[in-house]
């Protein structure tokens, strides 16, 4: 556990952090970090209260999901973190909410366009939904992976909540305030007779490029896979 614990201790943190702003409650969600040195992530532990854990509750695994540390049973959605982790190597934190208005498009089925700069500039050039496969399966897993190869950094998934990335745990949570505001100014504006004005192409394109920069940064820096070449 020691040559993991400053992970461990940032999943602890960053629970605590998003349930006390609400983003997170009781035992719904799941949030990972990758652990670049040992081709590994560290994860939050299947059903247990974010406010009661302690570093020795996270679970570290390597990227086939094989455990390294922790007592408890990992997330029933570690097959699908692992499969983000291998299919973006620009991802190293990724965080699972049941967040109210994501929550509410993901049962509409209603994706979000390019509505604000910061938006494109943090989440990317729009929030999709990502289809329905039943939570902890290998259909949902393959389904994400499926879904997630376009550099985007927050998804929807359908009937289910919300899926957000980051360069670092850091802008993962940014990314979770961001989508919160946008899946709430969307819906209200849905609820009026007008149509929701989206910001130019051009924005758009600028923002994520700056976003696309921002990734390959850290994905050179990120020695994971690199020794391997299996970066994709
Ligand atoms: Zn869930």
């Amino acid at each position: 556990m020691s040559d993991y614990l400053t992970y461990c201790q940032l999943i602890v943190d960053t629970s605590k952090d998003l349930t006390g702003k609400g983003f997170l409650s009781a035992t719904g969600g799941n949030l990972s970090v990758r652990i670049p040195e040992g081709k590994a992530f560290a994860i939050t532990p299947s059903n247990y209260d974010y406010m009661n854990m302690i570093p020795e509750d996270i679970c570290v695994l390597g990227m086939d999901l094989n455990p390294l540390a922790g007592e408890r049973h990992p997330s029933v959605e570690s097959a699908m973190h692992a499969a983000i982790y291998k299919v973006r190597p620009d991802v190293n934190a990724i965080i699972h909410t049941h967040q109210v208005y994501p929550s509410t498009l993901a049962l509409i089925g209603i994706p979000i366009p390019a509505l604000f700069d910061e938006q494109a500039r943090f989440l990317g050039r729009s929030v999709d939904i990502i289809p329905y496969a039943p939570s902890g399966t290998g259909m949902l897993m393959n389904t994400v992976a499926k879904h997630v190869k376009n550099h985007n950094n927050a998804y929807i998934m359908a009937n289910h909540g919300a899926l957000l990335f980051g360069v670092n745990m850091e802008r993962a949570v940014h990314n979770v305030s961001v989508l919160e505001k946008c899946a709430l100014a969307y819906l209200l504006t849905l609820c009026t007779e007008y149509k929701a004005s989206r910001i130019p192409l051009v924005v758009r394109e600028l923002a994520f490029a700056k976003l696309r920069k921002d990734q390959k940064k850290y994905e050179i820096i990120a020695p994971s896979e690199e020794s391997d070449g299996s970066r994709v």
